[in-house]
């Protein structure tokens, strides 16, 4: 099918710039978008705080920069948190601005994951969708998702089943994985390496348990991420024996996954139903197995005793035991599983296609 070029606003999350890591999965997932947007002919305009930046293969994407304070995010709040919006917050500003440019654009994509754009979509004439990023952990967001749902069903659209089973719906979710640029990670053999973890550094992500399971094998356990919340981090590691953990930083995509595919594991232990799970997947382009809960996003991506395994939630025991068989997984099967269901171009036409057929 031949389309005409469109012009395409995206809203970048109201949590830190793009490229800070603060934002989450969310950063490279935007990128992903943009870059099969724009390779698709279209134009694109991104409406982000202040010091974001993309790579250099999107620098056809207009960027509106916006200052302003951050949201906090829903995972850190309470199930019956209220609304918050700091003085000054940064995402009225984003919406504000992308609804003005959106006046002359076909769609707007939103990608905060916030109540305000949800709750302003049938008030409004721009197209507005929103690609969800987070299960459900706030009655306001739940009762938002839903009342979008009665009222524009297709406007909404979610990473994993798993993650969508998480909201009241009135039909069937639109599901669209995720994509990533896979020319970027490189494929790795080795089957020696040490055992790694990345993510942030946050309770929901449950690294004390990749830790112990360190800890455990006599191991060490290299760590990827920005660390959220410093107490928590220290806390894991004075659980553990002394060197355990190895902390390696945030890391830009090239050097990310040069440190990642020389790992024989990847350990992945979400605590929450993780919406997808960038990092499992990216593990998996260097050829890295993966061993994770059976929870959320994860679950659907990792075929167990082909890509790595699953085990259930919480059990030490069974994740340590996953490590210690997890030669029997062939690395190439992983990198195969990602070329076939995770690349950028794939899940840019599929997003295209959700907005398409939404603007009819
Ligand atoms: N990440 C990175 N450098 C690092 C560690 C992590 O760029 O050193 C990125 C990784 O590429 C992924 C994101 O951090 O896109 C974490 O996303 P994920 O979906 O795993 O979890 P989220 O933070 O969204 O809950």
């Amino acid at each position: 099918m031949i389309f005409k070029p469109l012009r395409f606003v995206l809203i970048s999350t109201p949590i830190g710039s793009v490229g800070s890591g603060k934002g989450g999965g969310v950063e490279l997932t935007l990128v992903s978008i943009v870059k099969g947007l724009l390779e698709m002919g279209h134009k694109v305009v991104l409406v982000a705080p202040e010091g974001s930046y993309l790579p250099s293969d999107c620098k056809s994407a207009e960027i509106i920069r916006i200052d302003g304070i951050d949201q906090s995010s829903w995972q850190h709040q309470q199930i019956d948190s209220p609304i918050t919006i700091p003085a000054d917050g940064v995402l009225p500003k984003l919406l504000e601005i992308a609804l003005n440019v959106g006046k002359d654009s076909d769609a707007i994509l939103n990608l905060s994951y916030d109540w305000l754009p949800l709750w302003i979509t049938p008030h409004v004439e721009a197209k507005l969708f929103h690609l969800i990023s987070m299960g459900c952990v706030s009655r306001v967001m739940a009762d938002a998702v839903k009342n979008l749902s009665k009222s524009h069903h297709s406007r909404i659209a979610f990473h994993t089943f798993s993650q969508a089973s998480d909201y009241e719906l009135t039909r069937d979710p639109i599901v669209l994985g995720n994509g990533f640029d896979l020319k970027n990670y490189f494929f790795q053999s080795c089957t020696h390496g040490p055992l790694g973890w990345a993510g942030r550094v946050a309770k929901e992500k449950g690294l004390e348990d990749a830790a112990k399971v360190a800890s455990l094998l006599g191991d060490e356990l290299n760590v990827w991420g920005v660390i959220e919340d410093e107490t928590y981090a220290s806390k894991i590691e004075s659980s553990v024996p002394r060197g355990t953990i190895k902390w390696r930083g945030f890391l830009e995509t090239n050097e990310f996954q040069k440190q990642l595919g020389c790992c024989r594991a990847f350990i992945n232990t979400p605590k929450w139903n993780e919406a997808y799970g960038n990092v499992v997947v990216e593990a998996m382009a260097c050829g890295v197995p993966v061993v994770s809960y059976k929870l959320g996003g994860p679950s659907e991506l990792i075929n167990s005793g082909v890509t790595g395994w699953l085990v259930p939630p919480n059990d030490i025991e069974k994740l340590k035991n996953a490590v210690l068989k997890i030669d029997e997984i062939d690395r190439q099967k992983c990198r195969d599983w990602a070329e076939e269901k995770a690349s950028y171009k794939y899940f840019s036409s599929r997003i295209f296609s959700w907005i398409v057929e939404g603007i009819g």
